[in-house]
């Protein structure tokens, strides 16, 4: 496996003259060429399958099934519907419009916004990089890719691959850290599609103001889980684990922290007792269907706050004294508690016990937009209220995570989880500037505009 090199930081800003220049020249514009480069996205992530695969081992421990589910192959897919619907998202739109303005011909044309910069975290290394990039090519604007060092050996593998599949005069990884990263941001961009963290978010935004750089924020957050006490609760514990174990909780989803009624949640743990068993009958540090944790310091960082938690810990709660940390659920954490001051981003799970659905929502309301609230309900009436009561990116309900796999509806966060959405058609609009124009005839004339103004003429 290669090693990760840095792109040295006086180098950067060639980097972008080049795509500028390819973008003035016109040359990721046409619809036949985005195409192309898309299939080669997905090409590149077909035939270097293994790769991908090993080094997404080597950075996170990913089992392969979750590689291929969350990384390559829902790449793969989106790559080629997005390659598919290029002609339909593209093309001008002619809204209607009032009978008088018909011959005005009022026109929608989708314009790329020109050279882009995407900034991707290290949790889903693949995805969260090419996903923003195959919205960038798809909206004809040449992109840099500057990936996670967090993920090293990922970020190696991309910048190898890219200029053998795509046009190194349209798209270009830069590797690094701060330094580098903080040269960057310090050109001006187009757009800048982030996603990390909001502390970074916070730089990104404010060196993106200085060019008035349109910004795409992917943030985290704590999302929360809320369990009607008459819901299935197998269900329940079956779907939150899964939530909660995938990429050993290192999802910008991941469930965070449950709310359920206190006389529920001895069910709920028993009910999580029983599919943790059937998930990882030799211990989920001995499985090859669990990952673990991304380096010594976010290991460190979760187990401190596990051992400040005053709840008791009842599933889990083991490391194998390297980087792997069981799932591990927490009962009877309250207000105040290390658990519940910041997004885990880690396979903890607190249970905080409610007295009711009041109590939950309310808990919810006051705190900052989540990513996504996930309600464990089957009553039509809780559902509404949720809906109209709270506010997030998303709302899921009865599953976890699932939201991730539907092409059709947008992701993104708001308040403190970001703003700006993607996906397929989302990140096509969100790398595209709508330009409206109208073509007024010369025999379209309203005498009323010109002076001088009368009050006859105000009359017509
Ligand atoms: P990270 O540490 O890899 O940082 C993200 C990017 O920011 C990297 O490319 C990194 O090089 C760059 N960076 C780091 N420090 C910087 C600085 N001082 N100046 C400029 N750039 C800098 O990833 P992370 O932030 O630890 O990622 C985890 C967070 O991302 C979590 O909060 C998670 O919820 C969130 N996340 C959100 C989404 C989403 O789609 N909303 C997806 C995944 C992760």
């Amino acid at each position: 496996m290669s090693t990760l090199k840095y792109t040295p930081v006086d180098e950067i800003p060639q980097i972008r003259a080049t795509l500028k220049q390819s973008f003035r020249a016109g040359k990721a514009r046409p619809l036949e060429w985005r195409r192309q480069q898309l299939y080669q996205v997905a090409r590149m992530a077909k035939e270097n399958e293994e790769a991908f695969m090993a080094a997404l081992h080597s950075d996170l421990g990913k089992p392969r099934m979750e590689t291929w589910l969350g990384e390559i192959g829902g790449l793969i897919e989106r790559t080629l519907k997005t390659a598919e619907s290029l002609e339909e998202w593209a093309k001008p739109e002619h809204p209607e419009v009032t009978d008088w303005q018909k011959p005005w011909r009022p026109t929608i044309y989708k314009t790329p916004k020109g050279v882009v910069l995407i900034i991707a975290p290290w949790n889903y290394p693949m995805i969260l990089s090419m996903q923003p990039l195959i919205g960038a090519i798809s909206a004809g604007c040449p992109a840099v890719i500057k990936p996670s060092e967090v993920a090293p050996a990922y970020a190696a593998l991309i910048a190898e691959l890219i200029p053998k599949y795509l046009d190194p005069t349209a798209y270009a990884v830069v590797n690094g850290g701060v330094a580098e990263t903080t040269k960057l941001l310090e050109l001006q961009w187009d757009h800048i599609f982030y996603t990390g963290n909001g502390r970074v978010g916070r730089i990104v935004a404010s060196a993106a103001a200085k060019h008035l750089t349109p910004v795409t924020l992917e943030l985290g957050g704590k999302s929360p889980v809320i369990i009607d006490a008459e819901c299935d609760i197998d269900i329940a514990a079956k779907r939150l684990l899964n939530g909660k174990a995938t990429n050993s909780g290192q999802i910008c989803v991941c469930p965070d922290y449950v709310l359920i009624p206190a006389h529920r949640q001895d069910a709920l743990i028993a009910a999580l007792k029983v599919h943790y068993a059937a998930f990882f009958p030799e211990g989920p540090l001995n499985s090859s269907s669990y990952g673990r944790v991304v380096n010594a310091m976010h290991h460190k960082r979760l187990m401190d706050m596990l051992s400040r938690t005053n709840g008791t810990i009842v599933l889990g709660g083991k490391t194998d004294g390297k980087l792997g940390l069981e799932p591990t659920v927490v009962k009877d954490v309250r207000e105040g508690d290390s658990l519940l001051e910041e997004e885990i981003f880690g396979p903890i799970l607190p249970i905080v016990p409610v007295k009711d659905m009041d109590e939950a929502i309310n808990y919810v309301r006051a705190r900052d937009h989540p990513l996504v609230i996930y309600a464990f309900t089957q009553n039509p009436e809780l559902k509404e209220r949720l809906i109209a009561e709270t506010l997030s990116g998303n709302i899921v309900f009865n599953d976890t995570f699932q939201q991730l796999a539907v092409n059709e509806i947008p992701f993104g966060g708001m308040g403190e989880s970001g703003y700006g959405l993607q996906i397929m058609k989302f990140s096509f609009d969100g790398f595209t500037h709508m330009r409206s124009s109208v073509d007024v005839p010369y025999d379209c004339e309203n005498p009323f505009r010109y002076p001088p103004y009368t009050e006859e003429t105000r009359k017509m």
